[in-house]
């Protein structure tokens, strides 16, 4: 007859415990999976174990002859070590690591044996190490040591990967899962360390905890949120604490008070406190719920409310951004989540090879911002669940679930990146049009059956009021898609009516420009004709017509010339005969051919700073002609008794689009004149464009707003960026009354690189010679 020990009674248990919970793990029939397979080793190795302890508690009461006390000790060791190893490698499965679990495989082997041989001594070691001939440590002492860090080190790494994780974790449902296994690392480490220091009885019940919830956690997904169940369980004993309160009570008082009188029986007492207790006990446990669901999350959802609140408030927000953060807004006040968006999606074709083609999933924040697009595979996981599910998709379930593992890494991390716990899909008459996406609760909870049900009727509502942002959206996109259009049409109608204009000015041009000189010439020549027939040429008169025939033979010949110089320049036949040259040079010969004309208007003309500048690499007889322009447009469009300025200096400039810093040479024309209006500061350098009409133009070089063929800048812009300058006019506007002048810039490199390709100039370009 063995003696009734509670300690053994409790090993017994646990075995069968140990025994039911392999049961149940073998019947999930998931033995291919490495985590299963580990739990089963580990509940086995823990059953052994137990059987190991109890056989040695029976040896420890009964002293049966021929069984080895120690060896069942030193075994009891080697399970404890083998077990924590085991859960040092469910603890590495639980959190999905994979990487190099063999290396840990092989330390923990290490451990173990070495202990191992050290205990069973194998070696025939000597039972104490000496050292100068006194014992200092013993044999078993080393092995006990070595299996005691071994054990530690295990549990240790267990314990701060669970942390770690628990730390990591953003999402309550993982929080939640987290929680069952820091449960079951803290049952473990208590109940081996009890076990160690001897405390068999609570020791073996804890770490009996620590497996059922390893087993638990392991083999469960949907893990029973651990704060409900604290909830549950509170309102459960504060029922129970009132329950007994009023029946002590009730009976306390029917016997304070009925006891003396007649027909007092304690039966039909505790029958009528029974029938109260039972009547009152429903509506009491609703009380009690309410008031710690409010002590501890702060309060239900009131569905009804929360519906009838969210359809008014979307139903007349037409905007998808406005939509967004109102739907946002308001789930966040019913449920308190810190964050949300709303997602449009928009499927694109299917691929050649006929798959379907990949949804772009477009999160608008509830702080209305559009955050960038998620590309998803038409034919991925999550797709397929929002496609046909119809019920929210959690981030958890995507994290853990094998449906989703196929799912491509990209897609997994940027769903992620978003940090939303739950996707709600919305459908529009049963097909998928967006996504409801949702945060974190404030509170930390999880999001419960009956949040995510009614989430999905809110999703349901929302249907129609994203359908219609959609439309209002395409719309919009569309309407501005035609401004931008109607915008270009106008840029392009003007550019066409300034094409048309150049052409008609051009033909007006070219006619008057030319028709006066011709008709002076056939003029002159017919005067002197009739005169010679009458013989009344006198050889004076007959010299001033020819000069005056030349004179005007020449005009054309310079307006001939001037038009095949932009000929040139559409053509790029430009030729440019580059040479260092200074400033002052080519702009000295560009005045002196418009001395006379300047005299004859009694303007005058300075030139200032041009001396000290450097030389420069260019074509003198280009930039004489450059020069020459910029100053008869200056005679021409200043009033008589004008001034007109040159001035020079060099300069830093980061060019058009600020480039590196250039040394330039800055020349500036500015004169006194009409002044050019803002409009045409930039037209006036195309071909043939001058400001005003064509026709009050006259031919003369130097008369005031006298005209030439409008090529004058075109050619001279040609010229300046063909030598990697700029040029460009600035004024204050056209005013023939108070001319408030014009100034022409002309920026020339000082150190141009002449066989680097010259940038080509708007109006033509130029090629390049180098000599
Ligand atoms: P044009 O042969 O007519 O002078 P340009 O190309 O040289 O042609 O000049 C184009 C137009 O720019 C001129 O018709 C004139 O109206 C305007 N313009 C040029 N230089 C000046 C200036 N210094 N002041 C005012 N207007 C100017």
């Amino acid at each position: 007859m063995l003696y009734p020990d509670p300690t053994f009674i409790l090993l017994a248990l646990a075995a069968f415990a140990y025994l039911g919970i392999l049961l149940v793990v073998i019947r999930t029939g998931r033995l291919k999976e490495y985590s299963i397979r580990l739990l089963l080793a580990f509940n086995l190795l823990s059953l052994a174990w137990t059987v190991i302890q109890g056989l040695l508690r029976l040896q420890q009461l009964n002293n049966i002859q021929g069984f080895d006390i120690f060896a069942l000790e030193r075994l009891r060791v080697y399970g404890l070590v083998g077990v924590t190893v085991l859960f040092f490698h469910l603890t590495r499965a639980f959190q999905g690591k994979q990487n190099s679990a063999w290396l840990w495989w092989v330390v923990g082997v290490i451990f173990l044996s070495a202990g191992i041989v050290l205990y069973e001594n194998f070696f025939r070691l000597a039972e104490q190490f000496v050292i100068l001939n006194s014992p200092v440590l013993s044999r078993w002492l080393i092995a006990f040591t070595i299996l005691v860090i071994g054990w530690a080190v295990y549990l240790f790494s267990s314990v701060w990967m669970t942390l770690g994780l628990y730390r990591r974790s953003t999402t309550p449902l993982h929080r939640n899962r987290n929680k069952y296994w820091s449960a079951a690392v803290i049952l473990a480490v208590v109940g081996q360390s009890l076990v160690l220091s001897q405390n068999i009885l609570f020791g073996n019940l804890l770490q009996l905890l620590a497996c059922l919830a390893v087993t638990y956690a392991t083999l469960t997904f949907h893990l029973p949120d651990v704060r409900l169940a604290v909830r549950k369980m509170t309102s459960y004993l504060i029922m129970t604490l009132l329950t007994v309160a009023l029946y002590t009570g009730g009976f306390y008082a029917a016997q304070l008070f009925f006891q003396t009188s007649q027909g007092y029986s304690p039966i039909l007492i505790g029958i009528v406190l029974s029938v109260a207790i039972a009547i009152l006990f429903n509506p009491l446990l609703e009380v009690v719920k309410r008031f710690v669901d409010r002590l501890i999350s702060g309060g239900r959802l009131d569905v009804h409310h929360a519906l009838s609140e969210y359809s008014m408030s979307i139903s007349s927000v037409l905007d998808l951004e406005k939509l967004a953060s109102v739907v946002v807004s308001v789930i966040s006040d019913v449920m308190e989540t810190t964050s949300g968006a709303l997602v449009t999606i928009t499927q694109e074709p299917d691929t050649e090879d006929g798959k379907p083609g990949s949804i772009i999933f477009r999160p608008i924040s509830g702080t209305g911002q559009v955050q960038p697009d998620i590309r998803l595979a038409g034919d991925g996981p999550v797709v397929a669940y929002l496609q046909r599910e119809h019920r929210p998709l959690t981030q958890y379930e995507i994290d853990l679930l094998p449906r989703f593992k196929s799912m491509d890494p990209a897609e997994r991390e940027c769903l992620s990146a978003l940090k939303m716990d739950v996707y709600v899909p919305v459908y529009a008459k049963d097909q998928w049009r967006g996504v409801l996406a949702l945060g974190a609760k404030a509170s930390r909870d999880i999001y419960f059956d009956e949040d995510l049900s009614l989430l999905q009727t809110l999703a349901d509502q929302t249907a129609v009021a994203l359908e219609n942002a959609r439309l209002y959206d395409d719309l919009k996109q569309r309407n501005s898609e035609n401004e931008r259009l109607n915008l270009e049409l106008h840029e392009a109608n003007d550019q066409l009516s300034r094409l048309d204009k150049a052409k008609t000015d051009f033909i007006n041009i070219a006619s008057h420009e030319l028709r006066t000189p011709l008709t002076q010439i056939i003029g002159y020549n017919d005067m002197v004709g009739e005169m010679i027939r009458d013989n009344s040429l006198e050889p004076s008169a007959g010299i001033s017509m020819t000069e005056s025939v030349r004179k005007a033979a020449r005009r054309l010949e310079e307006i001939v010339e001037t038009m095949f110089e932009v000929t040139k320049l559409d053509t790029r036949t430009l030729e440019l005969m580059s040479s260092p040259v200074s400033v002052a040079s080519f702009v000295t010969t560009a005045i002196d051919k418009w001395n006379k004309g300047i005299e004859e208007r009694k303007q005058t003309i300075s030139v200032r700073g041009l001396a000290n500048l450097p030389t420069i690499m260019a074509d003198g007889r280009r930039m004489t002609q450059v020069f020459s322009h910029l100053i008869q447009n200056a005679v021409k469009n200043t009033p008589d008794g004008g001034a007109i300025r040159i001035t020079g200096r060099v300069i830093e400039d980061p060019g058009k689009d600020g480039g590196p810093m250039k040394q330039m040479i800055e020349v500036v024309v500015a004169d006194t004149g009409t002044g050019i209006n803002a409009e045409d500061l930039e037209r006036i350098f195309e071909k043939f464009y001058r400001v005003g009409s064509v026709l009050l133009h006259s031919t003369g070089s130097t008369k005031f707003k006298g005209a030439g063929p409008g090529l004058g800048l075109t050619i001279a812009r040609g010229i300046v960026e063909a030598h990697g300058g700029r040029i460009w006019a600035e004024s204050s506007g056209y005013d023939e009354e108070n001319c408030p002048g014009s100034r022409f810039h002309v920026l020339l490199p000082v150190n141009y690189i002449e066989n680097q390709a010259a940038p080509q100039p708007e109006n033509g370009s130029v090629r390049e010679m180098v000599h």
